[in-house]
């Protein structure tokens, strides 16, 4: 059998994804890598931006190498989210890489082509510039079955009680798996119950695929958490990797906002200094992500904005591609979300504020992200971290600002749970309680007392 060092290089030589790239990868990656070589289960537990995808990426050519196959074998990687799965295979895809979707009754599989702009018939007439354009096409059931996809996405409702389902339990195309791997697991307990049954039972498809590897993945996870999510998943004396959660370059600020019985000074008292500085700052002005708790809450702080910044409101033309900020929520246009979500992957975007319900969410790829602003905390700090991670990804000094008053932290308020009603109340150190939160001891950060949180800023200026 290949050692595991040859197992590690194999991709990285083999795998189009990595090739043109001097990847080098990093600690946890490998560990989690080591701990799946030597046949263990295995969660890890790495924030957001780490690189949690690679490693699943590389699982076919890292097996095909461990078991000496002639191609690279099948990764099924369940994932809750739809825009995460479709962005991850579009991307595969342009890499060359055979990677599909599966529908989410099971029934057959999807994937990304290049297609040609020319035929598409809705866009006939359209003298805008020609753009290569990504269509969705069909894959044939039988080249799902016969292994023919190196990535399979699925949605856990795919795998449970469905044509796809009773596949998976066949001998042949079990030959051809080398991983079953959960992505954002962490979804299992926190929508289990209520949103999505079919996480909970994704121990029985674990359980059928007893001799691959079995690898799920999160950003955030308590200790009490990976018991459960052993449990549920079957696993055998899983190997926890985990990466501190402490995000060193993130500025950690807890403020009050105006009771909610002053309701439009509450909102003026939140959108006024934005505004304002979006106005002094143009270009310098932080890429903030700003959660809103509602929609009526958002249309406000849009209409606000556009009236403070009239004729600012537009970088180039006045045309909706050209405006320097965005809402962002459900059920905005797809086109115009992805407008922003690509504005958003630029090192210097034109739109710098984005008005955000949670909808603008997970495996969001915003690296140009400096600020994350709370106007009402979410329910748990899982959630919490979650979001304030879209901030300095690339390590660019940022800030995570999140606003609370009684109401926002009231027992009634549903989902709300103890841990973030004390952390909004911590007269300490906010990082410190959220990384012992996560089971971690100590910060990652060293600097400054005045750079940590505002607990421990405002300490340093009371001593001034
Ligand atoms: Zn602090």
């Amino acid at each position: 059998m290949a050692s595991f060092e040859e197992c590690v290089s194999f991709p990285l030589r083999n795998c189009p994804l990595f090739t043109e790239k001097n990847v080098i990868l990093k600690a946890k990656q490998l560990e989690t890598l080591r701990a799946l070589y030597d046949n263990q289960d295995c969660i890890s537990i790495l924030p957001t931006g780490y690189g949690k995808s690679m490693i699943f990426q590389l699982l076919p050519w890292f097996s095909q190498c461990k078991y000496a196959k002639d191609k690279p074998m099948t990764a099924i990687v369940v994932s809750p989210l739809n825009s995460l799965m479709e962005d991850q295979v579009r991307s595969l895809r342009k890499n060359g890489i055979r990677a599909c979707c599966l529908n989410i009754t099971g029934t057959h599989g999807f994937t990304f082509n290049e297609g040609n702009i020319d035929t598409d018939p809705e866009l006939e007439g359209d003298d805008e510039e020609l753009q290569p354009t990504v269509v969705q096409c069909d894959v044939p059931f039988d080249e799902l079955k016969n292994g023919e996809f190196t990535l399979v996405y699925s949605h856990p409702q795919a795998l449970i009680n469905t044509k796809f389902s009773r596949v998976l339990r066949s001998q042949s195309y079990q030959e051809h798996v080398c991983a079953i791997v959960i992505d954002e697991v962490h979804m299992v307990s926190e929508w289990g119950d209520e949103f999505r049954p079919a996480f909970k039972r994704l121990g029985e498809v674990v359980c059928v695929f007893d001799s691959t590897f079995h690898l799920l993945l999160t950003a955030t996870v308590t200790p009490k958490s990976v018991q459960d999510l052993t449990k549920q998943m079957c696993l055998h004396s899983p190997i926890i990797v985990s990466e501190n959660v402490d995000r060193p370059n993130i500025f950690l600020d807890v403020r009050n906002r105006i009771p909610n019985i002053h309701k439009f000074e509450k909102y003026d008292d939140l959108i006024e200094p934005i505004a304002s500085e979006r106005k002094t700052k143009k270009h310098l002005f932080p890429v903030t992500i700003m959660y809103v708790e509602s929609l009526e809450a958002m249309g406000y702080f849009f209409q606000y904005t556009s009236y403070a910044l009239q004729g600012d409101s537009y970088d180039g033309d006045d045309i909706p591609e050209n405006r320097i900020f965005a809402q962002y929520h459900k059920d905005y246009p797809d086109s115009m979300k992805q407008v922003i979500l690509t504005e958003l992957t630029k090192e210097n975007p034109k739109i710098r504020l984005v008005l955000a319900t949670v909808a603008l969410g997970m495996g969001v790829n915003a690296p140009s992200v400096d600020r994350i602003i709370h106007c009402r905390p979410p329910t748990t700090l899982e959630k919490y971290l979650q979001e304030i991670g879209r901030a300095g990804r690339l390590g660019q000094k940022s800030t995570a600002v999140m606003y609370f008053n009684k109401n926002d932290i009231a027992k009634n308020r549903k989902g709300m749970s103890e841990d973030m009603v004390l952390y909004c109340n911590h007269k300490g150190c906010l990082r410190e309680m959220l990384v012992n939160h996560f089971g971690f001891d100590r910060c990652v950060f060293s600097g400054p007392k005045e750079d940590c949180c505002s607990n421990c800023k405002s300490l340093v200026l009371l001593h001034d």
